[in-house]
């Protein structure tokens, strides 16, 4: 089923973006070496709740943090605690989502934890070039394979992979809604894409294999081989103008 929103939930839908892109725009300035993940999803929380809005994962399927906070080789769902704590040559994944008046926002960043390897920042940048190169082809018109198979190209050329078990999706009254937005396709194929529809387009992309499996916490998903891996994700409304990019602040 293809969900659409009309102009009154687009209004709302970009309220909780906004709130989201600022909030990871914030997160971003607290990044440094020495604190922990913790501290990160307080701070965040906070952010978002002075703007009238409600962390969209907290509580979402059990999960017991506002953000998913995830290091290194874990790819998505990592779990803030006091225990874990930034140092110098991570790459640090914040994903958050802002709940206002029941609309929601989802969006991730790759931020470096002080001095990373060049190889790290060469894995952030693809990672976010393959969500632009995706997000171009999310246009009245179009299909889901054309954004799945645009952001593919990109990684691949890259001797990355994308993780294939988790995707991106639709997202608005629901944090995730129909259509799944799969980082992998061929063009032409999957549901068309129709104004008014919103969706998160998240590559996820290994500097290896792209196999990822689930800890004994039932949440954090880290790359088999142990491999660098990075995630980059906006809201995007498709529009007659073109892709929108809901989540955007201009921060990175
Ligand atoms: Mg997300
Ligand atoms: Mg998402």
């Amino acid at each position: 089923m293809v969900i659409v929103k009309n102009s009154d939930q687009l209004k709302l839908m970009k309220i909780a973006c906004r709130i989201t892109g600022e909030t990871l725009a914030y997160a971003h300035e607290l990044v440094r070496e020495g604190v922990s993940t913790k501290f990160l999803d307080t701070k965040i929380r906070a952010f978002i709740e002075k703007q009238g809005a409600r962390p969209s994962f907290l509580g979402y399927g059990g999960f017991p943090g506002s953000a998913c906070i995830s290091i290194n080789d874990e790819v998505i769902h990592g779990i803030p605690t006091e225990k874990r704590i930034l140092r110098e040559g991570d790459i640090v994944k914040i994903d958050v989502g802002a709940c206002y008046r029941g609309y929601n926002g989802d969006s991730a960043r790759s931020f470096p934890v002080g001095r990373v390897s060049d190889e790290a920042l060469r894995l952030i940048e693809t990672t976010k070039a393959s969500f632009f190169a995706g997000m171009e082809k999310a246009v009245v018109g179009g299909r889901i394979g054309d954004i799945g198979s645009a952001v593919e190209n990109c990684v691949t050329s890259a001797g990355y992979t994308v993780v294939r078990q988790y995707v991106g999706h639709g997202v608005g009254a629901e944090l995730h809604e129909d259509p799944e937005v799969p980082n992998f396709g061929t063009a032409g194929r999957g549901v068309r894409l129709y104004p008014g529809m919103t969706i998160a387009i998240e590559p996820m992309v290994n500097a290896g294999g792209h196999t990822v499996r689930v800890l004994d916490n039932d949440w954090t998903v880290v790359t088999t081989d142990g491999s660098l891996s990075a995630h980059y994700e906006n809201t995007v409304a498709i529009t007659a103008n073109g892709p929108e990019n809901l989540t955007d602040v201009g921060d990175s």
